[in-house]
């Protein structure tokens, strides 16, 4: 019976003709993680040089830490290897590019439905955002003084990082 996953499953059978990741294990080798956003445009390993197994990626819309990245990180850092956390958001990001009202009447128009009860947590300026997430993770009693963390925006227009903060 044919399926919505039939080229993405017969592409996996490709892929695991010529495996090799087996007998890794779980932590990220280069003590590398990236908070980043969810954007088709971004391949976060491959914008610093790494490949699977160096890295933790952790994705969202906007690129925020929210409070399971905080979990995810506290994870990383502690048992995972991770000593290097990159916050990154992004230029022409959808979360910046429009206000809550916006966002939500788009939804609304897309789907049909109601979307006024939904909160997006929309950007207002990214470069203060990046910092208030930065903070976030310098300031958890857990992660803190355990780990470097730098902020950054992406620009999708030249694969080039911007270091913020
Ligand atoms: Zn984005």
């Amino acid at each position: 019976m044919p399926s919505a996953f039939d080229d993405l499953i017969a592409a996996n059978r490709e892929f695991a003709d010529s495996f090799e990741l087996a007998g890794f294990d779980g932590v990220a080798r280069a003590g590398v993680a990236m908070v980043t956003c969810m954007d088709s445009r971004i391949d976060p390993l491959r914008m610093i040089g790494l490949q699977a197994g160096d890295a933790k990626i952790l994705r969202n819309p906007g690129g925020r830490v929210t409070d399971q990245v905080l979990v995810a990180l506290v994870l990383g850092v502690n048992l995972l290897n991770v000593e290097r956390v990159l916050v990154v958001e992004h230029t022409r990001c959808a979360m910046a590019g429009a206000d809550e009202a916006e966002l939500r009447a788009k939804v609304a128009a897309a789907s049909g439905e109601d979307a006024s009860w939904m909160t997006f947590g929309v950007i207002t300026d990214q470069r203060a955002d990046i910092l208030d997430e930065v903070s976030k993770v310098r300031h958890h009693p857990l992660l803190g003084d355990r780990v470097s963390v730098g902020g950054f925006l992406y620009d999708v227009d030249t694969g080039l990082l911007d270091q913020v903060c």
